[in-house]
């Protein structure tokens, strides 16, 4: 029996009890699986107890064929009851909803499967199956409980690692001093920044490690330790360039480089040692 859970990514990175339930066949209390109300199950007199009844047909004369078939009154039970369950109408079986708990480790994978042992249909006839929940990572869903929403709604995983994309400013990009307090999956905060002065690439990919996902452990225990390793979390860089600057902001700026370019003969392209980056083309689309 398998069954699919969709979570979102903080209940990976978290580690959360589930509860759910589910709709299967099983063994009748009421009778405990014998299908009489009084307990009572006789060998069916039609058969004796065999389930099947032999027939003999005579296809040619004096030359009869032996054939076996279920005896139509038990039906291949071989067992009568005279007084039937009342609870499953002697079927031996009922069809019920059965409360399922398990645990989601921290850190455990898309795709995990949860198994239950023999929480599948039961049957008085056989061992029940297991029950498989198979862990999958719901896309977040944007706009949705934006009181309660965190930063966690934006990170992305990719096995044991985590990927964030924050958007600088120019001025913050370039001349520093800034500071970001991202809210992890867990509530705790991640600071990320630059002092004045440190400059920020565009599309610069920061490592932070042992802020990814918990690295989980096959037959890991279900308490968290305080040895848990972490994967990595990365944090893309984009820089936004205004479209349109204030006009006497924009002078001002202006005027700024014509000064120090005439001054110093500063070439901002050629000091900066790069060559002409084609990026700068695509910041018009940002
Ligand atoms: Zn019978
Ligand atoms: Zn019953």
């Amino acid at each position: 029996m398998e069954l699919r859970l969709d979570l979102p990514l903080q209940d990976f990175y978290n580690g959360r009890e589930i509860d759910f339930k589910i709709q299967k066949q099983q063994i009748c209390d009421a009778c405990e699986g014998s299908g009489s109300i009084d307990g009572k199950v006789d060998v069916c007199s039609q058969c004796q107890g065999h389930g099947a009844v032999i027939q003999k047909h005579m296809i040619a004369p004096g030359i009869f064929q032996q054939v076996q078939m279920a005896c139509d009154k038990c039906g291949w039970k071989g067992k009568s009851i005279r007084h039937p369950c009342k609870v499953c109408g002697g079927n031996r079986v009922v069809r019920a909803e059965v409360p399922i708990s398990g645990t989601v480790e921290r850190g455990m994978g898309q795709g995990s499967k949860l198994v239950f042992e023999n929480e599948a249909d039961e049957s008085p006839d056989w061992v029940a199956g297991n029950l498989v929940v198979t862990l999958r990572e719901k896309e977040p869903i944007l706009g949705e409980h934006e009181a309660q929403r965190t930063d966690g709604t934006f990170f992305r995983r990719k096995g044991k690692d985590l990927f964030w994309r924050e958007v600088l400013s120019i001025r913050e990009a370039w001349m520093g001093e800034w500071t970001r307090n991202l809210t992890h999956l867990d509530g705790h905060i991640v600071q990320i920044g630059r002092k004045r002065g440190e400059v920020v690439q565009p599309f610069t990919v920061e490592r932070i490690p042992e802020q990814g996902m918990p690295i989980y452990h096959e037959g890991h225990i279900h308490e968290q330790s305080p040895h848990d390793e972490f994967g990595s979390l990365y944090i893309e860089y984009i820089v936004v360039l205004p479209d349109q600057m204030e006009s006497g902001m924009e002078k001002d700026f202006f005027a700024l480089f014509e000064k120090w370019r005439k001054k110093n003969g500063v070439d901002l392209q050629e000091d900066s040692g790069r060559p002409v980056p084609p990026e700068v083309e695509q910041h018009d689309e940002l």
